[in-house]
């Protein structure tokens, strides 16, 4: 016969308000710690079961959790290992307890009830944010163990008497208090159930529900059924990263998806990460179709430590651009209960960052070998999250340097260094460098784009969120290339070659067609040049300088210093006039100055057009005027 009364031994009275006070927001949690327990008790009697430690019936081993309304309890009942009296001072009045005093000092820092629960091993106490009283009725696997209880009303005194339970393992009994009433709902109690519960590996049970089975035939032949009550399971006790990837085929990873995130899009692919060495990680990734940018969320990769669901916020863990995936990932090695600042210096964090790095490279590059027709489809999905990867991570950037993919204006795809080789004969300038032409608008650049395969070049389509980085990274990496946006000079500057075409213009000549341009023009922000251009080239270009446009784009993006001084420079535009054009060789031919300016503001108007850069009184004027031209 046991009775005992005793205080539980900690050097600070009232350490349960502190506990309810503080970990008020975070309160749900109280389930998962004590679902986890009941889940863990239940394995450990499996286990002592296999290695013969425990001969008797395991029996169906369940956790089941019920709501009793009018005394308002959660009772959590498992069919685990147990405990002796002994133990239940040992474990809950001492080990529970051992970080309290610490606790004591430094919950004023502590951010998030998460943090201090595992840290201190606070993790049964959680019953107290909602409990005002708390009984343990158990009975130890241990032969001839005798049943024992344990009560505490949330003060430092506890009760410790015989106990009435005759089988093996525990229930836990919480008396809620009245703020926490509405866990008295079966509605919200399921909800959060299902939350940290979904996949643990013992079945939890949360009430019944009612099935119909068959039930022999009717007078006529038909068969009949009955209704009959089941335990209303609410977990999937295997799930698919329990697994190994041998035993499963595309459908079950699909099924799993749609077990994670019903109502979604079938993602494009997944990665089944498993890892045993130098840490434990079992997970799913999968890459979900991107519909638009908006849609990206952050928070879809869920995070289980043995199949208890942690938190779907893993920043820190997975890679910042792998963000993106959804699925899971099951770690008992990731320090779930510790500030994020501790989890930045882990070690096995970063181990296990690299590896999902590297694992997701790996598995892209296969596809890419396997079937490149297939990924090029892809592309357009993958493309964002791969050119994120190369331009935040190194590491990322060597593997994915040979399967990244440069889409041209007519929708052919290249790896790099087939890119090099495509365009290596005709794109070479006079220095030996590889000029990348590219556009951010293809429809915007037509003319631009429409001068440049006239030469036979070649141009880049580079209209993604994340290309200017992009080409930023690829311009440092590459040796001997630059990459130009095709609208930043006349194409022959873009890719110089040693055989100038010379203007036919005299200087003197130059010179006037300048000052007429200039009058005609009459901007500040643009500024003429008089260039000898293939007759073929339109007679006016306007384009902005490479740099001070990616300047002017970073400023724009939030920089600060020197791009902040770009930033606020206004817009200049370099005007190209082609000396070689017949329209100059007539602009000098006529005396008139009137119909000289007009033909060189026509011009110019024209270059505005052909960028839909006229708008406004401009556009108008140039309307009326070439009306007048066709009389
Ligand atoms: P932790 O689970 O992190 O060890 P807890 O405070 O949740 O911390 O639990 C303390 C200890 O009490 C457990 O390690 C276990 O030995 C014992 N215990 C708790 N719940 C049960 C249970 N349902 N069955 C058997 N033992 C339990």
């Amino acid at each position: 016969m046991i009775q005992e009364k005793g205080t539980i031994s900690i050097h600070t009275e009232n350490i349960f308000p502190i506990i309810k006070k503080f970990l008020y927001s975070d309160n749900e949690i109280f389930l998962r710690e004590l679902v986890s327990n009941a889940v863990d008790a239940s394995q450990k009697i499996k286990r002592l079961a296999s290695l013969g430690e425990y001969n008797a019936a395991l029996g169906d081993l369940k956790v089941s959790v019920s709501l009793d309304k009018e005394a308002k309890t959660i009772t959590i009942s498992d069919m685990g290992i147990g405990m002796t009296a002994e133990e239940i001072k040992k474990y809950i009045n001492q080990v529970a307890f051992s970080g309290a005093t610490e606790f004591m000092e430094k919950f004023k820092e502590a951010k998030d009830a998460n943090e201090i629960i595992g840290k201190f091993g606070l993790g049964f106490y959680s019953a107290f944010m909602v409990a005002d009283k708390v009984e343990i009725n158990t009975l130890s696997y241990q032969e001839g163990a005798e049943p024992a209880r344990w009560i505490c009303d949330g003060s430092t005194s506890f009760e410790l008497v015989a106990g009435d339970r005759t089988t093996r393992g525990s229930d836990i009994v919480l008396h809620i208090n009245e703020e926490s009433a509405d866990f008295l709902e079966e509605g919200k109690l399921s909800e959060i159930l299902k939350k940290y519960g979904q996949f643990l590996p013992i079945p939890i049970q949360f009430g019944e529900r009612t099935e119909s089975e068959p039930d022999g035939e009717d007078e006529e032949g038909k068969p009949k059924y009955k209704e009959v009550t089941v335990d209303n399971i609410i977990n999937n006790t295997s799930p698919i990263w329990t697994k190994s990837p041998s035993e499963l085929n595309d459908e079950d990873y699909l099924n799993f998806y749609r077990e994670l995130y019903p109502f979604s899009e079938e993602p494009l692919f997944w990665i089944h990460l498993n890892v045993d060495y130098p840490f434990n990680l079992t997970g799913v990734l999968y890459f979900p179709k991107v519909k638009n940018e908006l849609e990206l969320s952050r928070n879809k990769i869920k995070l289980f430590s043995r199949q208890v669901f942690i938190t779907d916020e893993v920043k820190d863990i997975v890679p910042e651009f792998l963000m993106l995936l959804h699925g899971v990932i099951d770690s008992p090695d990731i320090p779930l209960n510790v500030s994020r600042s501790f989890l930045q210096a882990d070690g096995n964090v970063k181990k296990i960052n690299n590896y999902i790095t590297r694992k997701v490279a790996d598995k892209l590059s296969e596809l890419f070998k396997e079937d490149r027709t297939a990924f090029e489809e892809k592309w357009k999905d993958i493309g964002l999250f791969i050119k994120y990867g190369m331009v935040s991570d190194e590491k990322f950037y060597d593997k994915a340097k040979d399967f990244v993919l440069l889409g041209n204006v007519n929708g052919a795809h290249f790896t790099m260094s087939e890119y090099a080789e495509k365009v290596k004969a005709e794109q070479t300038n006079k220095e030996g460098n590889a000029i990348y032409l590219y556009t951010s608008d293809a429809a915007k650049h037509h003319s631009f784009i429409a001068s440049a395969e006239k030469r036979g070049y070649d141009v880049l389509l580079m209209d993604g969120p994340l290309d200017n980085h992009f080409i930023s990274q690829m311009e440092q990496k590459l040796e001997k290339t630059q990459l130009k946006r095709i609208d930043s000079d006349v194409i022959d500057k873009l890719v110089e070659k040693d055989v100038v075409i010379e203007s036919v213009l005299s200087e003197g000549e130059s010179k006037t067609v300048k000052e007429l341009f200039d009058k005609a023009i009459n901007k500040t922000s643009m500024n003429v040049t008089i260039e000898g251009l293939s007759p073929e080239e339109m007679p006016v270009t306007i384009t902005m300088d490479e740099f001070m446009r990616r300047m002017k784009d970073m400023s724009k993006m939030g920089g600060g210093g020197m791009m902040g001084f770009y930033g606020n420079l206004p817009d200049n535009y370099k005007v190209s006039v082609n000396g070689n054009h017949k329209l100059i060789k007539r602009m000098l031919e006529t005396t008139d100055e009137d119909t000289q300016k007009r033909l060189a503001r026509q011009a110019f108007d024209l270059a505005l057009l052909s960028q839909g850069m006229l708008t406004g009184a401009d556009l108008t004027a140039f309307v009326t005027r070439s009306v007048d031209l066709i009389d």
